[in-house]
């Protein structure tokens, strides 16, 4: 019997090979720098540097590092003017476009658009001056300058500015995001990504149907202060995932409290996960062992991945532990090995090349994977 793991690796394998599956939904394309936003456009991993953006040369080293890592757009707090002054000496130097963040200051708003981010991240609730926007979006509009706007959970107030309680949140940002586009279009101004942010995973998968039921603007989909990575990527990856899959994520940030890099792999990783991003990694399949196993599947494993390091090409190898599932997935996969009663089998495209004692397994499968 094929064991739940294993199904839902075949799944998954299944849907990532054939890249089929996921349906987007159709969103307008919003121009950020040179990068698209929206459309048929690659959906956009984003990340944000984690220094003061005063410092130059450490923001760009921050930046270039994100865009060797596949980072497409990257965001850099603007809190000050001596940031705004920062923001368009990186600017002039930066591989990628640059997005301002942007909180309570139109002044800074403006500085940043000035400066050359090619987008600002703006919540207009807290800006308090409806002209201010309206400056901001004028702003913007003269320099091509997209804006993101959106709401994020814990500044959603009711009338009597009190905590709304949970169950009334999605459609509380829901109507404040309609409010601010109607300002926006009414101002003609439509180069807009949305955007709502919440720390909750199932608020925020709702809160995203909501805004894509409602609007045909990109969406950015990340859960917010998700919190150190290894608490935060399950619910980033089942918030963000769970949207992918629906077609919903123009563009998407994994919010770590931790490297931004590593923001950057995990969310290629979920794309590549759903066949929504080509990978130049090698993908291991590795069958999560039971009783059947006669070999130390898992230590062969990790000696199959030291191999794989420096492979970059989206080549697929699986290591199985016994014949019950070990073929079937040999034939998805480029390489496969599939251990039995103290030998093991070879596979290359799903057929059987060799066959050989269980200690002469890794050898002959780091020569296959040298040849790769
Ligand atoms: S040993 Fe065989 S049956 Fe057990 S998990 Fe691995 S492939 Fe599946």
């Amino acid at each position: 019997m094929i064991q739940a793991e294993n199904v839902s690796n075949l799944i998954v394998n299944r849907i990532y090979g054939l890249k089929m599956g996921i349906k987007r939904r159709k969103t307008r394309v919003v121009k950020v720098g040179n990068v698209k936003i929206g459309g048929k456009n690659p959906i956009v991993v984003q990340s944000m540097t984690k220094v003061a953006t005063t410092d130059v040369g450490r923001c760009l080293g921050q930046i270039r590092r994100l865009a060797d890592a596949g980072c497409g757009l990257v965001r850099l707090a603007v809190p000050t003017g001596a940031d705004a002054i920062a923001l368009s000496k990186i600017v002039a130097k930066s591989p990628i476009p640059l997005v301002a963040d942007i909180h309570f200051s139109p002044r800074l708003a403006i500085a940043s658009i000035e400066a050359g981010a090619a987008k600002i991240r703006l919540n207009p609730g807290n800006i308090k001056d409806r002209k201010d926007i309206l400056r901001i979006i004028d702003a913007a509009k003269l320099h091509g300058t997209a804006i993101r706007a959106g709401v994020n959970e814990a500044s959603i107030r009711d009338l009597k500015n009190e905590v709304v309680p949970e169950a009334k949140r999605v459609s509380l940002m829901l109507r404040e995001i309609k409010k601010y586009v109607r300002l926006f279009e009414k101002r003609g101004f439509t180069n807009l990504v949305l955007s709502a942010k919440s720390a909750d995973t199932v608020r925020t998968i709702e809160i995203n149907r909501a805004i894509s039921d409602t609007f045909d603007y990109p969406v950015h989909v990340g859960l917010t202060h998700a919190g150190l990575p290894e608490d935060a990527k399950i619910p980033s990856a089942i918030a963000i995932g769970t949207l992918l899959a629906e077609g919903i994520g123009d563009t998407i940030r994994v919010s770590l409290a931790g490297g931004s890099v590593e923001e950057v792999r995990f969310g290629l990783r979920i794309l590549g996960s759903l066949g929504l991003a080509e990978s130049d990694e090698p993908e291991l399949t590795v069958c999560p062992t039971c009783g059947r196993c006669k070999v130390d599947v898992v230590r062969l494993a990790k000696q199959v991945k030291r191999s794989l390091r420096g492979v970059s090409k989206p080549v697929k190898v699986a290591v199985m532990g016994c014949i019950v599932n070990g073929p079937g997935e040999a034939q998805d996969a480029d390489l496969a090995v599939c251990a039995a009663m103290g030998k093991g089998y070879i596979y290359r495209k799903g057929k059987k090349i060799a066959t050989m004692g269980e200690d002469e397994l890794l050898d002959a499968l780091t020569a296959e994977i040298k040849k790769l």
